[in-house]
């Protein structure tokens, strides 16, 4: 299988892309991920785009189809989290997987309310071993605690400021979302309310039929 997840900022999608690729052995690369592990080796590039991020704007589709496509080379089946972000990387995704006769098997498009994506986001706490996801061992701990995990202190995403939120959620809606019409009869919305185990059941028992 190989799948793609979108969905606005806070919706859950990196933490449901993580237990969905484990869950059906899929190799999980995620574009956000990439750029945050770029950042933090501090090289030019890096630091070009976290300016980018940090605004809450796209990086260039040049880079993230670059970034993508050396990996996803000789990988026969994964999962794309965060890409693509928009129709012209999605066009630019068809045509290599196509090239190689390796058709995206279809995106999966979490849905949230906007409020909820506000609530989540502003208490959103990281750490050293959550990948740039709300981490699961912050229940109760403030910016500062250290994760009882990785030993790290839990702190807030640099991304996740009330004005950049709304830049990456203008994103969201004036180009990822419409990705939902590109992808037509090979979509799958999902209600992302609820616990991340309901959401997990949900994804999953509608992706079996895709395997
Ligand atoms: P995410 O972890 O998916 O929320 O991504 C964090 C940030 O990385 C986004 O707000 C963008 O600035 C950047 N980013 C991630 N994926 C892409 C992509 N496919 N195209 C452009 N920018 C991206």
């Amino acid at each position: 299988m190989r799948i793609t997840f979108f969905g606005p900022p806070g919706s859950g999608k990196g933490t449901q892309a993580d237990r969905i690729s484990s869950c059906f052995d899929l190799q999980h690369i995620s574009t956000g991920m990439l750029f945050r592990e770029e950042i933090e080796s501090g090289s030019e590039l890096g630091n070009r785009i976290r300016e980018i991020v940090e605004s809450g704007n796209l990086v260039s589709d040049e880079i993230a189809n670059e970034e993508v496509f050396s990996r996803i080379e000789s990988i026969d089946e994964f999962l794309l989290d965060g890409y693509p972000r928009n129709l012209s990387q999605a066009k630019c995704l068809d045509e290599f997987l196509l090239n190689t006769g390796r058709p995206l098997s279809g995106a999966v498009s979490i849905h949230i309310p906007d409020e909820e994506v506000i609530r989540r986001l502003t208490g959103r706490l990281v750490c050293a071993c959550s990948n740039g996801n709300g981490s699961k061992n912050s229940a109760l701990s403030k910016e500062g605690d250290i994760c009882p995990i990785c030993g790290q202190p839990f702190v807030k995403r640099s991304d996740d400021i009330l004005q950049v939120m709304k830049n990456r959620l203008d994103h969201y809606y004036n180009l990822t979302r419409h990705l939902e019409t590109y992808y037509e009869n090979r979509i799958l919305k999902i209600d992302g309310s609820g616990t991340i185990d309901q959401v997990f059941e949900r994804i999953r028992k509608e992706l079996l039929a895709w395997v």
